[in-house]
């Protein structure tokens, strides 16, 4: 932030090194500022005054050896005290202004403050102590001599105070450049996420789909009834489950081949998810030729309608099965149960029930929907 420069040396060695310290802590204040660390720099603002109180105690020692009580004293001393009640003010005006007002305001009154008063009014001193020490002056003819070298010395700082804001300029462009990175980095990093969250989206899918027909799957089966289960007991409604099997479809295997059973479960599939068209209606391939059908708010009359509209449906759809001797067509047979969940029912207990239903359907003759014992 604010580079030191051989041109701030005073030549009285303690000074320099006091004044080399205040610089850095400028500096890493300004770091700890800018990364918006503010418990470090509280820290290190604290160790800033402290330091420069000191140095101002040590500088004062030093040249009230040579100035007594010279006017130069007096105004430097008052310098050195508004110094602290300054810095005070400028913290204290931070709460109700934006961080980066108040890292401006703060960072431009200390390298102003602290660059004046280095290269003008501590050098100047600096001077007229080495000319009374090593070239016996007086302290009015150390005056003097120490304003004409001062002048003489102005071009030097001059190109000092502009080599620094050339450098200070080339810096803020670097941080330019990589706040710009930084904004390419956040875009490539969003896009990243968005990615992510696709894909994440895919496997999750893919993770709850039958990959054959496309259906739910019996694992998102069991979440998705454990939860419907939980609501329709919670809100008193009805909760139907609909098992239904593919009658004979053995022989399709047999009769057509695999591949061709395969087509045939897709078909059914397909035919079996245009039915549960509400938010309600969820349909899931539980394996095999098994399938089941969760409806949310259908009473056991509209429950055994809906079961029913879908037995004619697969029939409809007129899937050859020469084996299904009755219409050479194939069907399918189902087994159903309705009810509002009290507490002791569970997933096992409606399945258990569908299934004997479904079971009884067969031993009947196949291609109907039971729904009582
Ligand atoms: P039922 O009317 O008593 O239900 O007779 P079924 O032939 O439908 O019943 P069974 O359980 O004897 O046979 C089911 C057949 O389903 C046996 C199996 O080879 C076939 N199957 C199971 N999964 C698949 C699959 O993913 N693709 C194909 N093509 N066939 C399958
Ligand atoms: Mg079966
Ligand atoms: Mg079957």
């Amino acid at each position: 932030m604010f580079p030191w420069n051989k041109n701030f040396e005073t030549g009285i060695e303690i000074v320099d090194k006091q004044h080399k310290k205040l610089i850095s802590l400028l500096n890493k204040l300004a770091e700890t500022l800018v990364q918006d660390n503010h418990l470090e720099s509280n820290r290190v603002f604290d160790e800033l005054t402290d330091y420069a109180n000191n140095h101002f105690e040590t500088e004062e020692a030093i040249w009230i050896e040579y100035f007594e009580q010279d006017s130069w004293l007096s105004s430097h001393h008052s310098a050195h005290i508004s110094f602290l009640p300054k810095v005070i003010e400028l913290r204290e005006q931070g709460t109700n202004q934006s961080n980066y007002e108040i890292i401006e305001n703060i960072l431009e009154f200390l390298i102003q403050w602290l660059a004046f008063h280095i290269i003008d009014t501590d050098r100047r001193m600096a001077l007229v102590t080495q000319n009374m020490q090593h070239k016996e002056k007086s302290l009015e003819e150390a005056k003097c001599i120490s304003e004409i070298e001062m002048n003489r010395s102005a071009k030097l700082l001059t190109n000092t105070i502009l080599t620094m804001y050339a450098q200070l300029s080339s810096r803020s462009l670097d941080l330019l450049r990589e706040k710009r990175q930084h904004q390419d980095t956040e875009q490539e990093l969003n896009k990243t996420n968005l990615q992510l969250r696709k894909i994440n989206a895919k496997l999750k899918n893919l993770s709850i789909t039958d990959q054959l027909t496309g259906l739910f799957n019996r694992r998102h089966f069991i979440s998705v009834f454990n939860r419907e289960l939980k609501r329709a007991y919670r809100e008193k409604n009805c909760l139907s489950l609909i098992m239904l099997d593919i009658d004979l479809f053995k022989k399709i295997n047999d009769d057509y081949g695999h591949s061709e059973g395969d087509r045939v479960l897709a078909q059914v599939s397909k035919k079996l998810k245009s039915f549960c068209q509400r938010p309600t209606d969820y349909v899931f391939r539980l394996g095999g030729e098994e399938f089941s059908i969760l409806a949310a708010n259908l009473d056991q009359q509209g429950t055994i309608e809906f079961a029913e509209i879908i037995r004619k449906g697969i029939e409809q759809l007129n899937i050859s099965n020469k084996s299904n001797d009755i219409i050479e067509a194939l069907t399918v047979s189902i087994g159903t149960i309705t009810k509002i969940p009290d507490n002791t029912d569970t997933i096992d207990k409606y399945m258990s029930i569908a299934d004997m239903r479904l079971y009884k359907a067969k031993t009947l003759g196949r291609n109907r929907v039971i729904s009582s014992d």
